[in-house]
């Protein structure tokens, strides 16, 4: 057998106490893919590992998880959706914004982009929306049916973030960072918050797969009160009286359908995978997904982007 079978059955079998060693990867997957090992390809998480490098450096598991030194270790000041506001600064009017595209036709010599506020005419387009996205598109003529059978069978991770915000970072206090796993509540994985200017503190709990299905399906209300209650058993009693509290889904994101990924079930890579990439006549893709580097990260996003322009102007 192939690696494209169940991480989770692959953890089972070669793990000396499996159960506490599943339940210490699941504060990985849950928050990485939106997903538990059972949902992943073994495959699609080696490659998401082998990913989490770039040409000169191997990928490793500690660069994907690890905060020192790893994909968590730096923060943009401002927040990340600073990235695509100041590059449509520069665009200007370029950019085009409520204007879901929802035809995408060949034409001769060029394609046609149906949008909500007008038709663009171009000599070829790169398609940089999420799989599910993707296939809300009508294609004429249609998508080869190995792609459409990729997109289909891609499943966006459910993910949800919840904040806590206190008067101060009460942890610090006793000496404590901010981060946590555990095995069971509605957070399984805490992280310090902090922002600098504020001094206010701030608790983030990412909620995502099975826990996701657990809690983000309940009410606000209970929601509150688990989340609160799991930081509370890593950080104390003070964590249950936060100043305000905050939450976003990304599972009701129309745009997006969840996060932070699209990920492989078993099987998927193997029979679709190869379909990633390959352009479609005058369509190209990117996205997150398309990268071979920091795929599923906001890196990946980046590269997929300068690859699929390299392979336009090679084609002018
Ligand atoms: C909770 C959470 C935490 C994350 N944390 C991190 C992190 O710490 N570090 C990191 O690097 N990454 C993180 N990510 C992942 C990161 O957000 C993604 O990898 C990145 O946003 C992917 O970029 P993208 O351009 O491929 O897709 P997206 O950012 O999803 O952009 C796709 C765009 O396509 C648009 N679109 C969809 N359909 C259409 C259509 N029909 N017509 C026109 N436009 C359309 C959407 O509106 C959207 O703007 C996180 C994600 C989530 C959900």
């Amino acid at each position: 057998m192939g690696p494209d079978y169940p991480f989770g059955e692959w953890l089972r079998a070669h793990t000396l106490n499996a159960q506490g060693v599943e339940h210490l990867i699941r504060a990985w997957t849950q928050p990485g893919f939106g997903a538990d090992p059972d949902q992943l390809s073994l495959l699609f998480v080696l490659h998401y590992i082998a990913c989490s490098g770039n040409e000169t450096t191997v990928g490793t598991f500690e660069r994907n998880s690890d905060t020192a030194g790893g994909a968590q270790e730096s923060r943009f000041v401002g927040g990340s959706q600073r990235v695509p506001l100041e590059l449509a600064k520069r665009l200007g009017r370029r950019v085009a914004l409520r204007a879901p595209v929802t035809r995408i036709a060949h034409v001769d010599g060029g394609v046609r982009v149906h949008t909500r506020r007008g038709v663009v005419k171009a000599r070829r387009v790169i398609v940089a929306a999420p799989p599910k996205q993707v296939l809300g598109i009508d294609f004429a003529p249609g998508l080869p049916a190995g792609r459409r059978a990729l997109l289909q069978q891609l499943q966006m991770g459910r993910l949800m973030k919840c904040d806590a915000v206190y008067d101060k970072p009460f942890w610090r206090d006793q000496g404590l960072t901010g981060f946590g796993i555990s095995d069971n509540g509605a957070v399984r994985a805490a992280f310090d918050n902090h922002v600098a200017d504020t001094g206010h503190g701030v608790l983030l709990a990412f909620v995502g797969g099975s826990t996701w299905a657990q809690y983000g399906t309940r009410s606000l209300a209970e929601r509150r009160a688990a989340v609160l209650q799991g930081f509370a058993s890593m950080f104390g009693e003070k964590a249950l009286r936060p100043i305000e509290y905050a939450e976003h889904d990304w599972t009701r994101e129309r745009w997006t359908g969840g996060g932070p990924t699209a990920i492989y079930a078993p099987g998927v890579m193997t029979t679709h995978g190869h379909h990633i990439r390959t352009p479609f006549r005058r369509i190209h893709w990117a996205g997150t997904e398309t990268s071979t580097y920091w795929t599923g990260y906001m890196d990946g996003a980046v590269r997929s982007g300068e690859r699929a322009a390299a392979e336009v102007l090679e084609k002018r």
